[in-house]
């Protein structure tokens, strides 16, 4: 079968090489340059979109930030899960925020903003301190501000209204004002929803954040109570959508009540543990699910975490007795997700002692989660 993916990035390289022992024929479309390519080598394997379709037996997407006319393409082929409704909804906050509330699933209060008038009403509404995010286009962090006190809103104001004149896509562009959550930590889960309606879903992952990009990804403890609320969550969810393929939602804990963040209709990067820490992988099961095979077991094998590299750093080889290192042959650049490590162990503890002794490879000002995933590891086991 040949699955064609939209977007060129590490989750369709990783995609293709779990697809390769199924007889999977992954290529990729990259959005840019127009062109379709071998997810893996970046080989040009033919020009435009269309023929990217036609050679395609099944369609499905990397990201969300897809421009409409590429997703309705590839809607009326017939081929494409998620789908292109699914993919807006992950690309666009307002409709995100909707999902949410027709699938009756908690989430942070919000206020869609179009103009002053919106914003002033939201900050007497909502309340401060008050999180303010890009309908369109955001990812790790960017297109977010922060409004903590009333004197601050004229100067935030005049930010958002720079960035929503310049937005290239000025007239779909919006920004929807968040309360701020006092979130205890922050989980994700990650399922599949095969094309019979079964679902694979993995135990919960806790991630550490550092300046508003992932940096650690653990999954390690069990939670009956939370990963239930989780996967009531994802049914919701995924049903609203009649969803096909690997969902993410991202979670806050508020004192053992979840509340979704967002949702990214792909596989995600919260889910990478699950190359090693899972009876099939993320990127497997999704292919599974859009190719109308049965879905495999989403189990936990081992505690494993996952660690992001990030940037322009340097990552000795004498971490590899620890450590699964996943490359992305991209170019180091500040801020750029460049590969991943997963670290796996026999128990929770001694993934804390692992996480521990990888750190003493690393720098820490590369790497500044390590210690704190490695230390709250130890607090709990
Ligand atoms: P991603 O890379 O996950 O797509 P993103 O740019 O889409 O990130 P969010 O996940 O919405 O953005 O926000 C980034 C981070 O900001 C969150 O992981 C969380 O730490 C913090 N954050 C977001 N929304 C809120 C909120 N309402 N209250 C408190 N913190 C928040
Ligand atoms: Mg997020």
């Amino acid at each position: 079968m040949n699955v064609l993916v939209l977007g060129a990035g590490q989750l369709a390289r990783m995609m293709a090489l779990a697809g390769a022992p199924l007889n999977l024929t992954i290529s990729a479309y990259d959005v840019r340059s127009g062109n379709v390519v071998h997810p893996v080598t970046l080989e040009v394997l033919g020009r435009g979109l269309e023929h990217g379709i036609a050679n395609a037996d099944v369609i499905t997407a990397e990201f969300e930030h897809i421009a409409p006319d590429v997703l309705r393409l590839c809607q009326d082929s017939g081929k494409f899960y998620p789908g292109e409704e699914a993919i807006l909804t992950g690309g666009d906050r307002r409709k995100e925020k909707a999902l949410l509330d027709k699938a009756g699933v908690n989430n942070a209060r919000y206020q869609v903003i179009e103009n002053r008038a919106d914003f002033d009403n939201a900050i007497a509404r909502i309340g401060l301190p008050m999180i303010l995010k890009s309908a369109l286009d955001g990812y790790d962090g960017k297109g977010q501000w922060r409004l903590k006190s009333a004197d601050q809103a004229d100067d935030v104001w005049q930010d958002i209204e720079a960035f929503l004149t310049a937005s290239h896509q000025a007239d779909r562009q919006c920004v929807i004002a968040e309360e701020f959550v006092r979130f205890d930590r922050e989980v994700s889960l990650i399922g599949a929803r095969g094309q019979d309606g079964n679902l694979a879903i993995y135990p919960l992952t806790e991630n550490i954040h550092t300046d508003g990009i992932l940096s650690v990804s653990v999954s390690a403890n069990e939670n009956a109570a939370l990963q239930a609320q989780a996967e009531s969550m994802f049914d919701a969810v995924a049903s609203a959508l009649d969803y096909i393929g690997v969902l993410a939602i991202e979670f806050f804990d508020v004192n053992g009540t979840l509340m979704v963040n967002e949702i990214a209709p792909r596989v995600h990067n919260s889910g990478h543990w699950t190359q090693q820490g899972a009876d099939v992988c993320q990127f497997e099961n999704h292919l599974r699910a859009v190719c109308g095979l049965p879905l495999g077991s989403a189990k936990r094998v081992r505690p494993t975490a996952m660690v992001n590299i990030i940037g322009e750093v340097t990552v000795p080889t004498s971490i590899m007795p620890l450590a699964h290192v996943h490359w992305y042959d991209k170019a180091p650049r500040p801020g750029r997700k460049i590969g991943h490590i997963n670290v796996c162990a026999s128990s929770q503890s001694e993934l804390g002692e692992h996480l521990k002794a990888l750190s003493t490879h690393l720098s820490v000002d590369e790497f500044p989660a390590l210690l704190e995933a490695a230390e709250k590891l130890n607090q709990e086991a």
